[in-house]
């Protein structure tokens, strides 16, 4: 069973954010499907809205 799913974590697609179709390479979850640079841009535009 756990070789079968890691497996089938390997056949993936690779993750691609999804504001600009960068593909993600980092390895940690990612709360939002965004690539290093739109996630910095939406934390500058929160900080602005502040
Ligand atoms: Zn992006």
């Amino acid at each position: 069973m756990i070789q079968k799913s890691t497996a089938f974590f390997k056949n993936l697609p690779p993750k691609q954010c999804s504001k600009c179709g960068e593909v993600i390479h980092e390895k940690h979850e990612f709360y939002a499907n965004l690539c290093n640079e739109c996630m910095q841009r939406q934390t500058i535009t929160k900080f602005c809205r502040n």
